[in-house]
Formats: structure tokens, sequence, C-alpha cells
């Protein structure tokens, strides 16, 4: 691979610092007490690999082990070593994680920046817990870390890093990757600690969001509190001037390693395994939705369209079934779990009203994680996905089903207010997912689609997701650090927002 990463260095080789909430890999004793390491996988670690095995890179992460102890270094010393980069665990006491983790990060953090600021909690002191665990986080990174390294925070857990880091007086150059939303000064404007947190994220070198629209809602917000600071640049890349220093700030799309999905979708025991469940759910188009299990994804409104479609359009009753797969996430949040019970209704509300004795079942609902067989065999068995959230940094399940829709005769029906939207928008269907007649409309139209327009459809969106991959992504937010001239990069095509709605582009 390309790797722009050799050109930030002022002395000798520049190492790559990658910092996150959690470490690639989830440490647990067994039953024997021994540890075990489990990798994380995803596409980030898959795009992270080749640069930081390359550079002899470092992972600084929390290892999700609640009880620490010493012998942890040592495990953590020889997974590493056989992943070919060097791991460094931030180790968190249990107020801690209550505190950063659950609090600040997923009661504050997570509902406002997905527009949902009724579910806030802003306790004072989850903000305060929030700065002292940055604090820690930083303190390990400055004892890892060179003045020649390039230090990459990511994501909404650490946002004080970099702010962290100028008070120990580190030199280093350090970006950050938003991967979830950032929202409208409207709404940001709620936070009660907006000014701190504005100031600590401008202490980054460059900063990098999803979308275009975030990276608006960014600078809007900044213009509002810092009236001082000037922005320069109309491209991917824009510049702010703030107290003389450089800070860039782009939209960088998050991918998914296309080929590699592509590639296992269309293995023999995938293909199987989508026969299977078409053996099983025999003479009917299948609609699929997999999902964390998480109020930004807009399950509960998905299955009211799915209800309304049979409805109004009878049709379609035993010509279509919906799979929903709910992979368990944040039980222990009260919301959540209210959130599961609302779904388990829903999807009994509508077997209830439209199942007919042994045969038909409108929903096959499945609350459990997928192995990466089944997931591709869901993908690949799909007639239509549907990925539907109230708000969403990405999506890589959108992605992830266009790659994995090797035919290329499949539909998908996108909320508008997921970031894919605005790459996707000219091959999906783009649906305002609080619209549940409108939804209910895609999916008859979905289901009615040409054999042609299908084509062209999901063709489109396979070139922009195999173009814009995940190894791109990792290559453009390194280049926007070194780069000298804004101008190498234009707003690229595959993602503009030319066929979106004209709220998404600006
Ligand atoms: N996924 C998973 N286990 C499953 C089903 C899905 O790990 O049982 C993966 C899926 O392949 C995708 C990710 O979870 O890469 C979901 O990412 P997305 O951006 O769609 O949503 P997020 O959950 O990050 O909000």
């Amino acid at each position: 691979m390309n790797d722009p990463i050799n050109r930030i260095g002022t002395r000798g080789r520049a190492r790559l610092i990658v910092v996150s909430n959690r470490l690639p890999f989830a440490f647990r004793r067994d039953d024997a007490g021994r540890w075990q390491a489990e990798p994380g996988g995803g596409g980030l670690v898959t795009a992270l690999l080749p640069v930081l095995r390359h550079r002899g890179g470092t992972w600084i992460g929390w290892p999700g082990a609640a009880d620490y102890s010493p012998d942890l270094n040592e495990e953590l010393a020889t997974v590493g070593e056989d992943a070919g980069y060097t791991l460094k665990g931030v180790f968190l006491t249990a107020e801690e994680v209550r505190n950063f983790y659950e609090g600040f990060s997923n009661e504050i953090i997570w509902p406002l920046f997905h527009d949902m600021q009724m579910l806030c909690n802003f306790h004072p002191l989850y903000w305060r817990t929030y700065c002292e665990v940055n604090r820690k986080y930083a303190q390990l990174v400055h004892d890892s870390s060179g003045p020649g390294d390039f230090i990459w925070v990511h994501d909404y857990h650490l946002m004080n890093v970099a702010a962290e880091l100028r008070r120990l007086g580190s030199q280093a150059r350090v970006g950050f990757f938003l991967h979830i939303p950032f929202p409208s000064p409207d709404i940001y404007f709620k936070l009660p600690w907006r000014n701190a947190l504005i100031e600590a994220l401008l202490q980054y070198d460059v900063i990098g969001f999803q979308t275009v629209r975030d990276r608006r809602n960014f600078v809007q917000c900044v213009r509002a509190l810092r009236r001082d600071i000037e922005f320069e640049g109309r491209g991917q890349v824009l510049q702010a001037t703030v107290s003389g220093r450089q800070v860039r700030i782009g939209n960088f799309p998050i991918s998914i390693d296309f080929n590699a999905f592509m590639r296992q979708a269309a293995t023999g025991e995938v293909a199987a395994r989508a026969k299977e469940l078409h053996r099983l759910l025999p003479n009917r188009k299948l609609v699929l939705g997999i999902d964390r299990l998480d109020y930004t994804k807009g399950i509960p409104q998905r299955l009211q369209a799915f209800h309304d479609v049979l409805t109004r359009y009878p049709d379609l009753r035993e010509r279509l079934s919906l799979i929903q797969v709910v992979v368990p996430s944040r039980e222990d949040i009260g919301q959540y779990r209210e959130l599961k019970t609302e779904i388990e209704q829903l999807v009994g509300k509508i077997n209830g009203s439209f199942v007919r004795p042994g045969g038909w079942v409108p929903v096959w609902y499945e609350y459990r994680s997928l192995s990466r067989i089944d997931l591709l065999a869901y993908y690949r068995a799909a007639d239509v996905a549907l990925v539907t959230p109230l708000k969403d940094g990405m999506n890589l399940v959108a992605k992830e089903y266009c790659a994995s829709s090797i035919e290329e005769d499949c539909v998908l029906i996108l909320s508008e207010f997921a970031g894919a939207a605005a790459q996707l928008g000219r091959g999906a269907l783009l649906v305002n997912p609080y619209d549940i007649e409108g939804v209910a409309d895609a999916i008859h139209r979905a289901f009615h689609m040409s054999a042609r327009e299908r084509l062209a459809r999901m063709r489109s969106m396979r070139r922009s997701v195999r173009e814009a991959d995940v190894f791109w992504w990792v290559d453009s937010f390194l280049r926007a650090t070194i780069a000298r001239d804004l101008r190498a990069f234009p707003q690229p095509d595959n993602y503009s927002t030319v066929e979106a709605p004209d709220y998404l582009s600006f």
C-alpha cells in the first residue's frame, strides 16, 4: 500500500499510534483463570493493520477487562507480538467505566450527536470523569510516543485527548476521526460543556468527519463560539487558523474492505447457506434488516412500515418476509432493554395479524450475533435490504450488503439520515425513516422493480464502494495531515451529495 505516513515524521521513521476506546482485542479470563484474547475484527483493524505492521506502530485502548491484574500486561505483549504491532492497555476502574463510558459517552454524547437530546442525562459527574479518563489515555499516549510520531485518535469517547496531550507538553501531530454524526448548533448547544469540548477538538491538527453535513455542523458550531477563527478552502479538506495554529477539517466517509466481502460472499459455503434460507422461506422475496440493538437504528419504525405495506398492499402477503436480526448491545442501559421489549411486541403484533396456519410467517426475528458466514449468507439471500436508521454516522451494513450482492440484482432501501446516503443516494431508494407510509411504498416499489433497474442501481453503488474502500479512507485521512496544498483534495464525485435531497447538499 502507498504509505503517506512516510512523510509525517520529522526525525527518522514516524510511527503510527492509534488510540481508541477499546483495543482491537477483548481480553477475558477463561474458566482456568488464563487470559483469552478475542479479536474485535472489523474494517478499521483490517485497514490499519498494513500501516501498523509496516511502521511498527502501537494501538492504545481499554482491554475491556474488569479485573485488571499485572499478568494482563504480559498477555498484551504476547498478543501484540503475534498481531505485528504493540498493544498498550489503559486500565479503567468500574466507576470510570460507569461514568465515562456508559455515562458521558453513551448517555450524553451518543444520544445528543444522534439528535436525540431528550434521551440525554447531563450529569456533571459524567463530564468530570470523562476529562479524567481522557487524561489517563493521554498520559499513556504521551509516554508511548515521540515528537515525530503521528497519533490518530478515534471517536467520541476520546475527544479531549489532544487537549490533554498539549497540557503534557506533547508536540506530536494528532489527528481525530469522529465515527458518529456531528449535530447542528441547535442540538449541540444543549451540551453544558459545549465551549470546553469545541476548544478541546480544536487542539487536534486534523479533524475528520464522515460527511460534508457533519463537517458543516462542526464549522457552524465553531463559528458561533469562536468568531476569531478564519476558515479557508472549499474541497474535501478545509483549513482553520486557531490562535496561529493550522487545523485541517475534512470529510472522510469510512468504508469496508470491499474485495474481502465480495470474495467471501462468493464462496460455496456462503452460497449453500443462502440457498438454505430460501428453502426455509420458500416462494417469496426476502427483506433484510440487520442492526445492533439501538434506538438510533429505527427498528420499531421499520416494523411499522412493514406492517403498513402488508396492510395496504395485500398482493404482497405470502410473497414477502422480513428477516430482522438484532445484535445484542448495551443491555445494561434501561433504554436498550425497553427498546428490545418494544421490538418484540411489534414482531408479535405483525405475526399475530398476518400469519397463516402451517405456512407463511411475515417476520423472522433473531436476537443474536451472527457469524461472518451467516452474515454474508443473509446478505446474499436478501432481495431487499432495509437500512433505515433515524440517524447514523455512516452505516457499514449498507456498504457490506452492496459488496456482497455479487449478482447485482437486489435493492437497497436506505435512510436519508445515514451517512452512507451521501455516497449511495444514486443507487439506493432513499427514504425518510419517520415516514411509515413512505418506507412501505419503497418496499412495494423494490418488490416490483425490474431486473434492469435493480442491476443499474446496484452496479453504481458497488462501483462507489469499491472505489472508496476502507484503504482509500485511511490513505486520504493520512494524506490530509501532510498535504501542502489543499487543492489536492477536491470533493470526490462518488460521495458528493448531488443526487440526494437538497438539504443534504450545501
Ligand atoms: N455485525 C456484527 N455482528 C453481527 C451483525 C453485524 O459484527 O451479528 C457488524 C456488521 O458487519 C457491521 C457492523 O456490525 O460491520 C455494524 O456497523 P454499522 O456501521 O452498520 O453500525 P454500528 O453498529 O457501528 O452503529
